[in-house]
């Protein structure tokens, strides 16, 4: 992953997500040429699984491949969570 350009301010609130114990903290911060990287110590391949899956449906991202969603589901109005190519395969699946 690459690091996003952080202001101090930026900084704080990973701070306060940390001292809360919340998720939200996690990431890579660029901060006056120094890397910091904030992530879960020995997390389980699931955890991060469903960090990326959770990221991906609020981004409205396919969760499988990460590509913008664009169309909604009729019944719910939201977003699909799966792009049209894995929406196809996983419902021949059903
Ligand atoms: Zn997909």
């Amino acid at each position: 992953m690459e690091p996003k350009k952080a202001t101090i301010k930026i900084l704080e609130d990973v701070l306060e997500d940390l001292k809360k114990g919340v998720d939200t903290a996690i990431g890579n911060y660029l901060f006056k040429g120094y890397r910091i990287q904030v992530s879960r110590y020995k997390s389980s391949g699931t955890e991060r699984y469903m960090r990326l899956y959770r990221r991906r449906k609020d981004m409205g991202l396919c969760v499988r491949c990460g590509i913008k969603v664009t169309r909604k589901n009729p019944n719910t109005n939201k977003l699909y969570r799966l792009c049209d190519h894995h929406r196809e395969i996983t419902d021949r699946k059903n």
